[in-house]
């Protein structure tokens, strides 16, 4: 068997991004086939994404998920390597950060196919967070490096990666902007308790959060604090739960969990709110494409033209800057222009235009 764009997806925001390209590679008639590493697995976690966003089933799914960084990618490499034998792919596609996206990287290159890595050259700096090893990894390896703006492609060319990257913009601004519409024709909110008035959107998953007591408790010190003065609404990540079961500890009582929502329905909480505080990298964003504050309970991100247009601030775990940042933005809503930052809502039509020159050569070259 021989596929055209072997793409390999395997925790949420991947599946989001996936979407969009498979979409696009539909209607560029690149071949594609799908395949899920199982790092995120239940339905809140995974199979809503698919049912929602058009995402085409997965041919395979490897359910390597709820396991060690090392037993997980070790064993998604021995399970895609063979995959990739198997179907002998012009190109392996991946997304982002996670264990999947290395995985499928390292296997890919060791059989001699070239790696195309969507949300390429993204660096926080910080090595202490999984994701940053995975970046670094996948990026020394791909061939093809699709980013999302200037920043990524310096970060890129300062570590030597010099060929083949293409500027495409965020292929989440383009969920953003196909879903949005989508989520508010059809998810209402109403009836539920927190819908009434303006609320604070909130998620917490990164290991450096969950993973130190010490930093979980500030966070949800400083989550308490903010919801004396306004509601918040946090969609609860499994590791987050998991983590305050672990550690006896409790969500602040003002604060209302919700179990992890599908991506029209946490478009439309966004869409709702009037500020997030979050650690995610893709809620980040999300935020300044709504036009929302984003309160960032991290010591640095990767998104920084967020923070430098003043639409993100980073508070860390500590809850007197993660209040008083909440209390600014509400006094005084950013207003500095967003248009144009990371992309304009099209980059999964340029990727999946490289993407079929990647798979046809001789279709570009003859025009
Ligand atoms: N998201 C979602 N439901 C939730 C929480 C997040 O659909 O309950 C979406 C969110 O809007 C964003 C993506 O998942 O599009 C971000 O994923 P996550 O925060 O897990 O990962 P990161 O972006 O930090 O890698």
């Amino acid at each position: 068997m021989t596929v055209g764009v072997l793409s390999v997806v395997g925790a949420r925001p991947q599946l989001i991004k996936a979407a969009m390209v498979s979409s696009a590679l539909k209607r560029a008639a690149v071949d594609e086939m799908l395949i899920h590493t199982g790092q995120h697995y239940d339905d809140s976690m995974s199979d809503v994404f698919f049912r929602e966003l058009g995402l085409p089933g997965a041919a395979r799914n490897l359910e390597i998920g709820g396991l060690s960084h090392g037993a997980m990618t070790g064993r998604m490499i021995e399970a895609l390597e063979a995959i990739i034998e198997e179907t002998n792919p012009a190109v392996t596609l991946v997304y982002g950060d996670t264990n999947s996206t290395a995985a499928a990287a390292i296997a890919a290159v060791k059989l001699h196919v070239p790696v195309a890595h969507v949300e390429a050259g993204m660096r926080s700096f910080n090595r202490r967070m999984p994701e940053e090893i995975n970046r670094v990894i996948t990026d020394h390896l791909a061939s093809h490096h699709f980013v999302t703006g200037e920043t990524p492609k310096h970060h890129l060319e300062a570590e030597g990666i010099v060929s083949g990257i293409h500027v495409v913009g965020d292929v989440m601004r383009d969920a953003c902007e196909t879903f949005l519409p989508v989520a508010r024709a059809r998810v209402s909110l109403d009836g539920r308790s927190f819908a009434a008035g303006a609320f604070g959107l909130v998620t917490l998953h990164r290991p450096e959060n969950t993973d130190d007591p010490a930093q979980l408790r500030a966070l949800l010190d400083g989550l308490a604090r903010v919801s004396e003065e306004l509601p918040l609404v946090m969609p609860l990540h499994p590791r987050t739960k998991r983590r305050l079961t672990e550690l006896g500890l409790q969500l602040p009582a003002s604060v209302h969990s919700v179990a992890p929502v599908g991506y029209l329905e946490m478009l439309a909480l966004l869409d709702r709110s009037s500020i997030v505080i979050t650690d995610s990298g893709g809620l980040q964003k999300e935020a300044f494409y709504v036009g929302r504050p984003c309160v960032t309970a991290r010591g640095e991100t990767e998104w920084t033209e967020t923070v430098d247009l003043g639409w993100n601030r980073l508070v860390g775990a500590d809850p007197d800057a993660m209040l008083l940042a909440c209390r600014d933005f509400l006094a005084a809503p950013p207003a500095s222009a967003r248009d144009g930052v990371y992309g304009d809502g099209h980059a999964a039509d340029r990727v999946a235009a490289v993407l079929s020159s990647v798979v046809d050569p001789g279709e570009t070259s003859n025009g």
